[in-house]
Order: C-alpha cells, then structure tokens, then sequence
C-alpha cells in the first residue's frame, strides 16, 4: 500500500532547525526545582527544545508514575524563563486536552500507545483542527507498518508537522542494549517516506549512559535528523529511567564530540569516485540475483527428485551441515558469523518455498 503524507518542515513558531535537532530534558517531571535547574543548564547550553515525562507509563504498578497535570505549571515556567519549547508525552485525550491548554509546544506519543491503533486514532481525533507538531516514538515491536499506520492516522487528523522519533525495539533476548535500535526498520521508514524527519532516542535504546555517544554517532551518520537524549540535573537519583539519564554538562561534552558529516556531496570529484563505485557495487547486485536464481533453479531440481523418490523437503543434517560450513568460511573471510545466518537462513527458506511448490504442482 502506497503511504501519502502531506508534511511540512519541523518547524515551530516558524523558527526551523538545523540538522541535528536536540530534543533534552528529564524523563521525568519530578520536581519544579528539578525541571527548572535541568532547563536552566540545558538553555545555557543552547538547547531549545525541553522534553519531561508528566505522566509515566510504567511496567508494573507502585512505581512512579508521572507528577501528573501539575508539572504542566512547571513547564510553563521553562517556557517563559528560559524561551525554549516545551514537549510532553500524550497517552490519551485527557493528556492531549491538559497539553495544549497548558501551552506545551509540542506532543510526542509514546512507543507503548503507538502499537494501539485505538488509542493512535483516539489521540489522532482529538488533534483535529489542531496546529502543533506531533512525534511519534515507533512502537515497542519492530514493525513498520504499525508505526506507518500511526503517522498516517496523525496525519490524516491534518497534523503536517510531524516527526518519527526512533527509540529502539523490545527483544527477550538480553543484549548490550535495553532496545534493539534495529536500524534497518529506521531506514526502511527513510525510504518510504523521505521528507519524514527521523529523531534518534539513543538514551531508550542504550539503558544506559555507556553507549550514548555511538548510537548518536550512529544516527548521525544514517542522516537521521534530531537525537533525544534525557537529561537529569541528578541522574543517579531520578524517579524514572536512573541508569540512561546524563547531566546537561555531559549531553554538552557528548554533542561537541559529534561528528556530523555532509548529507549531500557538492564536490564533483567525490561524486565521480563514489558513481564508479557503486557502480561496481550495482555490478556485484546483479551478479548475486543471477547466482540466487541459478541455486533456486537447482533446488527446484532436487524438489522433482525428492517428489519422486517419495523424500521430505527438509533434512535437518545437511542443512546444519551447509551452515556450519558457510560459518567456518564467514570467518576465514571476515564476515560476521550473525550476517551469513540471517542470510543463508532467507536462502534456505526460499530453497523450501521453492520445492514445496514443485512437490505440490
Ligand atoms: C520516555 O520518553 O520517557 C518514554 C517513556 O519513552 P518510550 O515511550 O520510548 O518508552
Ligand atoms: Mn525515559
């Protein structure tokens, strides 16, 4: 299905940015002491644009969940004592109601209602008429289309400022990241819908402080177009999220090592070298596809033969066996043990496919 946004440049008060957007600010509200020192840091610093948790969602129950409406005072505050833009999370239309009569600036909805197309299109509905950007954090699965449909549903509500925030996806799995940043799905989202800015939440993605400045790195270098990172005045003693949040003075220090490079190349001697090879790359593309279709041509022959002599499609043992080997060659040849599973995984399911079809005729 074809997407058909109707957006605009993030912009606000007319005011547009330059690449990258920083969004900081707690996760939490917790305090007006709080909120108003992290501000007061993060404007010296030149951030423009705060972000505080007012309401909270949490995993179980008896946690801290949010200051609740009160906190919108707080950032009224923000607002007129330090001039920066103020965001919130949305949840629900009571939220939506309380933001926007408080004066916040801009709404993001959070990645646990973004996988609730009723709550997406309930919030969606009550923005009608409404001129204020909305960012929509990607749900907590890795699914694009779920996250798609949610920037439609927002958009369709005629809100054109909008803005994908990329926070990472949940997995069982323990890795060194509390969300899988999956950066394929960000890219996918880049090349269905281009004018789209992508914001990268590095701080909900790493869990933690330590890898902070490689994913922002990361997302620098994909062009993404912002990076939220959370902010605390007192990180090890916040109410939400303790573990992830870094002092302004350390999102200063992390920003300045920043290396932005050039989105697009003006110089024509670059573009030559680059035109060359990625022409050979094209070149090594085709030659891949033709080796594909030869090999599914041959699994198509063993499919006639095993339909013949009456023989399942899959063997379990000469399939581990192909694995093993092609993984004992990954390595000799320095590709990641990680890669060439996923890739002679699709190949072999497609080798099935193809016999199944042939066993089934
Ligand atoms: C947050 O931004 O503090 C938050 C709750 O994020 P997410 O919806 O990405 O979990
Ligand atoms: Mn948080």
């Amino acid at each position: 299905m074809g997407i058909n946004l109707e957006l605009e440049g993030l912009s606000f008060n007319g005011i547009k940015f330059d690449r990258p957007l920083i969004i900081s600010g707690p996760c939490s509200a917790e305090s007006e002491e709080q909120v108003i020192e992290t501000a007061r840091q993060l404007h010296k610093n030149g951030i423009k644009i705060f972000r505080a948790g007012i309401w909270k969602p949490r995993t179980r129950p008896n946690s801290f969940e949010g200051v609740g409406s009160r906190g919108l005072l707080w950032l009224k505050r923000v607002k007129e004592e330090f001039g920066m833009f103020t965001s919130i999370e949305v949840a629900n239309v009571k939220h939506v109601y309380e933001a926007l009569k408080a004066g916040i600036d801009i709404l993001w909805i959070g990645a646990r209602t973004s996988v609730n197309p009723f709550s997406v299109q309930e919030l969606a509905d009550s923005l009608k008429g409404v001129d204020i950007p909305v960012m929509v954090k990607n749900p907590v699965n890795p699914d694009a289309e779920l996250w798609i449909g949610a920037l439609e549903r927002i958009n369709n509500a005629g809100i054109k400022r909008i803005a994908a925030i990329h926070r990472g996806f949940s997995t069982y799995n323990k890795s060194q990241y509390r969300n899988n940043p999956h950066w394929e799905i960000p890219i996918e989202l880049k090349r269905r819908i281009p004018e789209l800015p992508i914001i990268t939440d590095p701080s909900h993605i790493c869990g933690s402080k330590k890898l902070l400045f490689e994913v922002s790195q990361r997302s620098m270098d994909l062009n993404f177009d912002g990076l939220m990172i959370e902010t605390h005045i007192n990180p090890e003693k916040a109410l939400s999220d303790a573990a992830q949040q870094i002092t302004p003075e350390e999102l200063k220090n992390l920003l300045a090592k920043l290396v932005l490079r050039k989105s697009n190349i003006d110089d024509d001697l670059l573009l030559i070298t680059l035109e060359e090879l990625r022409q050979e790359i094209d070149e090594y593309d085709e030659k891949l596809l033709n080796i594909l279709d030869g090999r599914m041509a041959v699994s198509r022959k063993i499919g006639e033969y095993k339909k013949k002599n009456n023989i399942t499609i899959l063997q379990a043992s000469r399939w581990d066996e192909i694995l093993k080997n092609m993984i004992k060659l990954a390595h000799k040849k320095g590709l990641s043990e990680e890669f060439i599973m996923q890739i002679f995984r699709a190949i072999h399911q497609e080798s099935i496919n193809h016999q199944t079809r042939v066993m089934n005729k």
